[in-house]
């Protein structure tokens, strides 16, 4: 059996999750090839949520999806479909595929159907349903009343095969495959059969999914042919989606990604102030290669992404580059940007200190210093909390050099005293030095001024003040660029802890 493909003009693709858990790093890969394929083609990309096991889905699992997906700027772009809400439509194509001899009745029960699996792996034989009920005309004697499956009358001989855009032609004896279930005993539908229905009623034009539903594929290609009839009127007839199927990702053990080796929830990424566009080029290069070009904005994805240079072999998740990749886009965030990320997500870094303390413009100062040197939000905001703090804080200065070297820690307290001097005058009634005009350039002058002046080492000189300041031995803003911003009342105050050291 050999199905034709799709000639829709329009592009359309979907991710389609199951709302059965956190949305894992993996869905977000997936999404992201159907979406950087849709914005390439000029197409759109659809979300469906399949949650048809209502017993596993749950409300905060789709909410997580829908978040997630906003967050990463990706979203559907018609409505969303549910599968839930379908199972009235579902079950009417069942009926009318068994009325129409394309599906039928199967009155086993699980026991049964498992017995002869058991028995057939005895036997050395791939485990099948033995098609029991396959020509059967009425119920068994005694079953009459009995809950029934509905099977696909799947074709005993030839092959199905389709081009996968990535792996090129896959082939299946349809001999090993099976009747398989589209409607259980229970009622519900399963995943091969509603894919079918939902992606011809939304008229997906390339299925870009997971390579784990390669074998779900020949499945579904039955299923084309069997409900073409659903298939919109316009456009050519049959319409079979275009299949690629994507490698897997793998831990750094070479294992499927799991929870045991990496990471998995995509919120937990968030959590930890990865930024959007980081992860995503971080993802785009889990399968997909541009030369050996590591980083990506999300326009040139879109300008260069294609399926051809996706690879088939698993991809692995390297964490080490994803933190380079963090911090390469880091570099190049708006801050004014990241004060909102900060303000929306890192708030609880916060705690005890307003963001509004400095002028808006110098706190988007501190974050251009701070962002060259980390590669999480979060990091930008830890970093940030402190230097905002009023006032004092708590120091270690045990490590200070001039505790082994009295003479040289009473000229350079004598130092600071000249410098809080100087930046009183220097203020002009402002709240900080920047305000007054004064900057890194001024500084640098001022400091080297007052060392030649007590006779000092400028590092003997800025250690103790970075500390004090800086409440860090090392910090990710300079000195010269800090003492600017800040309030000089609190500069002051925390150069008058250090002269008590
Ligand atoms: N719900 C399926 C999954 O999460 C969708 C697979 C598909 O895209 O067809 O794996
Ligand atoms: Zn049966």
């Amino acid at each position: 059996m050999r199905y034709s493909v799709s000639s829709n003009a329009q592009v359309r693709v979907r991710f389609a999750p199951s709302p059965t858990g956190w949305l894992h790093i993996g869905g977000v890969r997936t999404t992201l090839f159907n979406y950087l394929f849709a914005r390439k083609h000029g197409g759109k990309f659809l979300l469906r949520i399949e949650d048809t096991d209502t017993e596993r889905s749950e409300q905060k699992y789709t909410d997580d999806i829908l978040s997630s997906l906003k967050w990463l700027g990706m979203e559907p772009e018609e409505p969303i479909l549910y599968q839930s809400k379908r199972f009235d439509l579902y079950k009417k194509v069942a009926d009318d595929m068994v009325s129409k001899g394309q599906a039928y009745r199967c009155y086993c029960t699980e026991a049964e159907v498992e017995a002869t699996r058991e028995q057939m792996m005895k036997e050395g034989k791939k485990p099948m349903y033995a098609r029991t009920c396959r020509n059967l005309t009425a119920p068994p004697t005694g079953r009459e009343h009995a809950p029934f499956a509905i099977r696909s009358k799947f074709p005993l001989t030839g092959t199905t095969s389709f081009k996968d855009m990535i792996r090129g032609e896959i082939s299946f004896p349809n001999e090993d495959l099976d009747d398989f279930v589209i409607i259980r005993s229970n009622g519900v539908p399963t995943y091969n059969f509603v894919v079918v229905i939902d992606d011809i009623e939304m008229k997906i034009s390339h299925v870009i999914r997971g390579d784990d539903h390669i074998n779900n594929t020949p499945k579904q290609m039955y299923l084309y042919a069997a409900l073409n009839h659903l298939a919109p009127p316009d456009g050519d007839a049959p319409k079979v989606p275009m299949f690629a199927h994507l490698p897997m990702i793998l831990g750094q053990d070479k294992k499927k990604l799991s929870k045991r080796n990496g990471e998995t929830s995509t919120n937990a990424y968030r959590e930890q102030g990865f930024l959007p566009e980081a992860l995503l080029n971080f993802l785009v290069r889990l399968g997909w290669s541009h030369g050996d070009q590591e980083l990506f904005s999300m326009q040139e994805m879109i300008d260069l992404f294609n399926l051809e240079n996706v690879q088939v072999s698993g991809a692995v998740f390297n964490t080490e580059k994803l933190m380079w990749i963090a911090g390469e886009h880091m570099k190049k965030a708006d801050p004014t940007r990241l004060l909102k990320i900060i303000q929306t997500d890192f708030g609880k870094c916060f705690s005890g200190v307003s963001l509004p303390r400095l002028k808006e413009p110098l706190t988007i100062e501190l974050i251009k210093h701070i962002q060259q040197k980390v590669k999480l939000v979060k990091e930008v905001a830890e970093q940030l909390h402190p230097l905002l703090e009023k006032g004092v804080m708590p120091v270690d200065s045990s490590g200070l050099k001039w505790n082994k070297d009295a003479d040289t820690k009473q000229k350079v307290k004598n130092g600071i005293e000249s410098l809080i001097e100087l930046g009183r005058k220097k203020l002009l009634g402002n709240n900080s030095l920047a305000e007054a005009g004064v900057g890194h350039a001024d500084i640098d002058g001022i400091l080297r001024g007052i060392c030649e002046q007590h006779g000092i080492k400028l590092g003997d000189f800025t250690g103790p003040m970075r500390l004090f300041v800086t409440g860090q031995a090392t910090s990710a803003i300079g000195l010269f660029d800090l003492l600017p911003i800040l309030h000089w009342s609190d500069i002051e105050e925390r150069l008058q802890a250090c002269l008590k050291a």
